[in-house]
């Protein structure tokens, strides 16, 4: 014997009674015997409780509802059966209506909605249901009868969560099926009590109806029908890459469904269990999924959890007091009110002090708690005992589920290592017994983020993946776009990492896309797609889109960006750029970026501010991270000066060195911005902060190349005239420096805490001697390194080596979080 269920999207549509129906035919085909539950029409149900709340207000608008309500049936039973054989099915369907009517009318005048009047009026749903499909069922030949569980199913009076009597619904379902033969077609979520009044099980019971019917008729499985391929590892929703759990326990399911998989109604797995019956949950419109079994052991995977579920929407109550210290009973008293009152309570947790207790309910009652708490705790906050109760709202509760948790350890330790990282805060913590499950209560705002965050980590072996906005599609934006195409098959074979682009934006255009954009295709997405350009709304979309792994890439030059860098990091978004000018500007600024990094847990990454991809930043924070200290930073940081001073010989000009350098592209348009040393400055003042002197733009000293009629030349062409008057000032310089074997070098050395930076003469045995092409170079002399000093030597500059420096500053990033 099977039993059945199929849920509201499964009987809401022609489409999907059909399905329904050739389910049950391919059972009965086989010879099973089998019998089936309903739900109501998928929305009927809320539908019913909108025109019950409309009726009693004396909203006439109650009687539109109702007739498109109405309309939805018939258009069902049209679609099902042919015109000869729908009038009877229409009649029967209308007969329900009417009665309704009726019903909705008595309410209307005696202006009164009890739970009792409402569980007779959401009755209907289920009996409109599963009439129309036994009615199909007999139009179809199979031989079908209606089951109105009312007659069998024996509960208390709570109404709209009602109790069931097992003993005499047992009996009465066992006496019913006895002798027959038919397939019967019953009606989900309604029971009634002794004297016949309509109950309802609680919403989303109809599930809990087919395990009752299940239980009672000893049946060899109960199938959950539903839209999707079982109980997945998430709620598909909220986690497109949740996947379906193939088995699973009772005591697992009944967690993760407790905390908010509606998949299946908690109150389903009990009869189930007790009877160790399977529950199967599968898919209508996929019925060769083979779905989710429910039973008492699970396979066991490579998972050390089996899944994870929210409830969206709890508020927190929190009894504090000194006077709950030791105090045997507070507690006992609390929960008993509770209790007695019929509050539900989600999640319970206590500090170890014992001086506060703080448990999470349906924000529905949260009012009513206060209340009811006030008034049983009356005496205890007169006296001090407990010092307050308050309520905290706009939260929600994330629960980590697995009986895996037992055998592995660091289960919760991951689960606060990625949220944290994640930038999200845990209000409240709870670990049962059991090992089971670690629930966790958030901020509303983060859940999607937090899901997915905690189902990257623990399910997506294939990877981390790591969300991406790049600000800059120039040359360096590209370059490192075109990088990572290269690089996509490595990254996820050897480092599982995906990088995703979720946003790109110029100084023209931007774009968002969540499911990420095609980086092969961007600059016509970005062309086609793409809305007018604002760094202010861009940063806010990726603020409101709240991904977890967020990376903001500056590859600009642009100071406003600059100014979203603070409320990024404080979105516990990671920021990596080339971009100099944040941590060039003020001391005050570069600090404040760096805690602000830390204390949200992110990375704030710029190692191509200096020498582009040389290693040079990262040298020297780990230098100094293992206790070396820096005596002196000695460096030709500008690719440009270097060219310059390698390529001036003995005989040329100065000036038409510059002017083959300007062709080459390798000065700024107006050469004197390369000149005046400034973005060397900007260089050795990061590299000062790093080793952590508070110096300011204003403190670095440097010694002009130019003369006053260059540096007040009104144009380039001017300038270079200028220049060029001032050549002998050059070759003097260049000789006095040959004459002594040595060379011309523009050099930034920290040593002292100062900084200056000057035009030098460096010998055979300097490292900075040997310098080609526009090569850059650094010496660290240290307490370690203090004879030969720590060198690092190359290109620095060029889009190539900046991308991939800021291409290793992404992967730094994504091991830090992996
Ligand atoms: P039915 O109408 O068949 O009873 P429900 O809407 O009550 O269906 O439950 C099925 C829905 O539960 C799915 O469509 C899915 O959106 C949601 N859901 C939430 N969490 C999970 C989960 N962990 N696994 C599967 N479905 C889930
Ligand atoms: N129709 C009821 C509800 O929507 C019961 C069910 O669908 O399981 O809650
Ligand atoms: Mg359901």
């Amino acid at each position: 014997m099977k039993v059945l269920k199929f849920g509201g999207t499964s009987v809401g549509t022609v489409e999907g009674i059909n399905q329904v129906i050739s389910i049950l035919s391919e059972n009965i085909e086989k010879g099973e015997r089998i019998a089936a539950v309903y739900s109501a029409m998928s929305g009927v149900t809320n539908r019913l409780i909108q025109i019950a709340q409309l009726t009693v207000l004396n909203d006439l608008s109650y009687q539109e509802h109702l007739k498109s309500v109405e309309e939805r049936h018939f258009i069902v039973v049209r679609g099902l059966i042919d015109v000869k054989g729908q009038s009877a099915v229409i009649a029967n369907v209308k007969g329900l209506f009417n009665e309704l009517e009726d019903l909705l009318r008595g309410i209307a005048l005696i202006k009164e909605l009890s739970p009792r009047t409402m569980d007779l009026v959401l009755s209907f749903g289920e009996r409109l249901s599963t009439t129309i499909i036994t009615e199909t069922l007999k139009h179809r030949g199979i031989s079908a009868e209606f089951l109105d569980a009312r007659t069998v199913i024996k509960t208390d009076d709570h109404f709209g969560y009602a109790a069931v009597n097992f003993t005499l619904t047992n009996e009465n379902i066992q006496k019913y099926f006895k002798n027959q033969t038919a397939l019967v077609c019953i009606t989900g979520f309604i029971g009634s009590t002794i004297d016949g009044v309509t109950t309802t099980l609680g919403r989303g019971g109809s599930d809990y109806s087919g395990s009752i019917f299940g239980a009672a008729l000893q049946a060899d499985v109960i199938e959950i029908w539903t839209d999707v391929d079982g109980m997945l590892t998430a709620d598909p929703r909220k986690v497109k890459s949740a996947f379906t759990i193939p088995t699973i326990t009772y005591a697992e399911a009944m967690e993760l469904s407790h905390f908010g998989a509606k998949v299946i109604y908690p109150p389903s797995l009990t009869p189930a269990f007790l009877k160790q019956i399977p529950i199967k949950i599968l898919n209508t419109f996929n019925p060769i999924h083979p779905g989710t079994t429910i039973h008492k052991t699970a396979e066991r995977t490579q998972y050390s959890i089996t899944g994870v579920s929210s409830i969206d929407d709890i508020a927190l109550v929190n009894v504090a007091g000194s006077g709950m210290l030791g105090v045997a009973g507070v507690s006992a008293k609390l929960f008993s009110i509770l209790a007695k009152n019929k509050i539900s309570v989600i999640l319970i947790s206590q500090a170890s002090s014992e001086h506060s207790i703080c448990f999470a309910i349906d924000p529905k009652s949260a009012e009513k708690v206060r209340e009811i708490l006030d008034e049983a705790f009356k005496v205890e906050l007169e006296n001090g005992d407990v010092e307050s109760v308050s309520i905290e709202r706009n939260l929600s509760i994330i629960a980590i589920v697995g009986e895996g948790m037992k055998a592995s350890t660091g289960t919760s330790g991951k689960v606060f290592t990625v949220l944290g990282r994640n930038g999200i805060n845990v209000i409240a913590t709870a670990q049962g017994s059991s090992e089971l499950n670690i629930s966790v209560v958030i901020n509303k705002k983060n859940i999607a983020k937090a899901l997915n965050a905690l189902h990257g980590s623990f399910f997506e072996n294939n990877g981390q993946v790591l969300n991406l906005y790049l600000v800059g599609g120039g040359l360096i934006g590209s370059t490192l776009l075109q990088q990572i195409y290269q690089q996509r098959a490595y990254l996820s074979e050897r480092k599982n990492t995906t990088l995703r682009l979720i946003g790109i934006a110029n100084s023209k255009r931007m774009l968002i896309n969540e499911d990420g954009i095609d980086i092969t295709n961007w600059r016509n997405l970005l062309a086609e797609n793409g809305e007018i350009s604002n760094i202010g709304s861009f940063v806010s979309e990726i603020q409101n889109l709240n991904l977890p792994n967020s990376v903001f890439l500056d590859c600009t030059a642009n100071k406003d960006i600059v100014h979203h860098y603070y409320s990024l990091l404080n979105s516990s978004v990671s920021i990596v750029t080339p971009n100099k000018v944040a941590n060039s500007s003020s001391y005050e600024q570069y600090f404040t970026l760096q805690r602000a990094a830390q204390n949200k847990g992110v990375k704030f990454l710029y190692e191509t501010n200096v020498g582009a991809g040389l290693p040079i930043i990262n040298t020297l924070q780990a230098l100094i991270a293992s206790g070396d200290q820096i005596v002196k930073i000695e460096a030709v940081l500008s690719g440009t000066l270097s060219f310059l001073f390698n390529n001036f010989k003995v005989g040329e000009k100065f000036v038409d060195v510059l002017k083959e350098a300007k062709e080459k592209g390798f000065t700024e348009p107006d050469p004197r911005d390369d000149l005046s040393g400034m973005d060397v400055a900007r260089k050795i003042l990061i590299l000062s902060r790093e080793v952590g002197m508070k110096l300011e733009p204003e403190d670095v000293v440097i010694k002009n190349l130019l003369n006053d009629e260059c540096l007040n030349a009104p144009s380039v062409e001017t300038f270079f005239e200028a220049l060029e008057a001032d050549n002998a000032r050059f070759e003097k310089l260049l000789l006095e420096a040959e004459a002594k074997d040595e060379v011309l070098r523009y050099i930034a050395s920290l040593e002292n805490d100062k900084i200056s930076i000057e035009l030098k003469t460096v010998g055979r045995n300097h490292s900075f001697f040997n310098l080609s092409g526009s090569e850059n170079i650094v010496a660290f002399t240290t307490e370690r390194y203090k004879t030969y000093p720590l060198v690092i030597k190359g290109p620095g500059a060029g889009a190539e080596v900046t991308a991939s420096g800021v291409f290793a500053d992404i992967m730094n990033i994504s091991s830090f979080l992996g």
